[in-house]
C-alpha cells in the first residue's frame, strides 16, 4: 500500500481544519507545497487526489471537488461518505437540530422552480415532526418532545450555526436560506437517491438552476454550464422538449446582472412564469452518470469537463 507524504498530509490537513476551500486557495496550497501550478501539472494534481483518495477510503473519506450552484466557483473539501446524519453532524448538531437542518435541506433540494433558497420565514416553519422515522410519524404520541418543544429562537439560533459552518448559506439580500457548499459537496448521493432533478449538461444535483423556458418541459441546466454553452453558439434546442431555448439571453442576462451584482437573486419574469407548472423528472442515465460525474467533478477545471460539456453541448444542438 502506498503511503501518504508529508506533502498529501499538508493538502488533506488543509481542507479538514479549514473547511472546504475555494479552487485558487486550494491551488496555491498545492503549489506552496509542491512547488508545481496545478494549472501546469495537472497530471501531478490529479496524481496527489487519486493517492489521497485511495487512503481516505479506507476510513470512509473522501475529497472532492463541486461547484458552488450559486456563484459557480469550484471548492474542495474532504467529506465523510458513511451516510448516516449523526456521524456527520452528530458531534456538533443535537437530533432535532439535524431534523431540522434536514427538513430544510429537503423543502431547498425538492424546490421545482430550482430557486436554491426558501425565505428565512418558511425555513422557521419546517416541522420537525416530519422529520420523525417513518415507523413513528403515523401517530403523533410517538413525537419526541424535544422535536415538539423545539422553539423559534432555537430554530433561529440552529439557522445561524449551520450558516457559520457552511452547511446552509444566507442569499446576498440575508432574507433567503440556501444550501452552504459542505452542504453541496456532502450531499452528492443523497441527491441522487432523492431524486433532485440533475443539470443536463455536467449530471451534478440541479439545486439552483435554470429551467427550460419552454411550458411543461423540465429539463434544468445550472446557470455557469449554460454560459458555458452560450459562450459556444447563440441558440440551442432543448434536448428534452427539442423546442429552442435562446442561450443568447443568458448571456445578456449575465452581463446585466454582472452590472447590477447581484448575481446570487431575482430571476427573470419569463423564467418566474414558465416554471409554475414544472415537475419534477426523474432522470434517464442517472446510474450510468454517477462514475463519470464525481470523476469530472474531481477534475472540475480540466480537459474531462471541458470535453463533457462540449459533449452535451452537442446533444443539445
Ligand atoms: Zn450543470
Ligand atoms: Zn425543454
Amino acid at each position: 500500500m502506498a503511503s501518504l507524504s508529508w506533502k498529501h498530509h499538508t493538502l488533506i490537513q488543509a481542507l479538514i481544519s479549514r473547511g472546504p476551500l475555494k479552487e485558487k486557495e486550494f491551488h496555491s496550497i498545492f503549489t506552496g507545497v509542491t512547488g508545481r501550478n496545478p494549472g501546469d501539472a495537472k497530471k501531478i494534481f490529479d496524481k496527489y487526489l487519486l493517492e489521497i483518495n485511495k487512503e481516505l477510503s479506507y476510513v470512509h473519506f473522501e475529497l472532492r471537488a463541486c461547484r458552488d450552484q450559486y456563484d459557480g466557483h469550484v471548492c474542495y473539501g474532504v467529506v465523510n461518505t458513511v451516510s448516516d446524519d449523526q456521524s456527520k453532524l452528530g458531534t456538533k448538531y443535537s437530533v432535532p437540530q439535524i431534523a431540522f437542518f434536514k427538513g430544510i435541506i429537503e423543502a431547498i433540494a425538492h424546490d421545482e422552480a430550482a430557486q436554491g433558497c426558501i425565505s428565512g420565514f418558511d425555513a422557521l416553519n419546517i416541522r420537525l415532526e416530519n422529520q420523525v422515522p417513518s415507523e413513528a410519524s403515523s401517530s403523533q404520541q410517538q413525537v419526541p418532545p424535544a422535536f415538539r418543544n423545539f422553539s423559534m429562537s432555537q430554530k433561529d439560533k440552529t439557522l445561524d450555526e449551520l450558516v457559520k459552518d457552511n452547511w446552509l448559506c444566507r442569499t446576498r439580500d440575508g432574507n433567503n436560506i440556501g444550501l452552504g457548499i459542505r452542504s453541496l459537496l456532502d450531499l452528492r448521493s443523497w441527491f441522487r437517491s432523492n431524486d433532485v432533478p440533475s443539470c443536463e449538461v455536467c449530471n451534478e444535483a440541479g439545486v439552483k438552476a435554470d429551467l427550460c423556458p419552454n411550458e411543461g418541459c423540465t429539463v434544468r441546466i445550472h446557470k455557469y454550464c449554460l454560459k458555458n454553452l452560450s459562450s459556444q453558439r447563440d441558440d440551442r434546442v432543448c434536448s428534452g422538449c427539442g423546442k429552442p431555448w435562446p442561450l443568447g439571453r443568458v448571456a445578456k442576462e449575465e452581463a446585466v446582472e454582472a452590472a447590477l451584482n447581484d448575481d446570487d437573486e431575482e430571476e427573470t419574469d419569463t423564467q418566474a412564469t414558465s416554471l409554475r407548472s414544472k415537475k419534477r423528472k426523474i432522470r434517464r442515465h442517472r446510474d450510468s452518470a454517477e462514475n463519470v460525474s464525481s470523476q469530472a467533478s474531481l477534475a472540475s477545471s480540466s480537459g474531462i469537463t471541458r470535453r463533457r460539456v462540449t459533449r452535451s453541448a452537442a446533444h443539445l444542438s
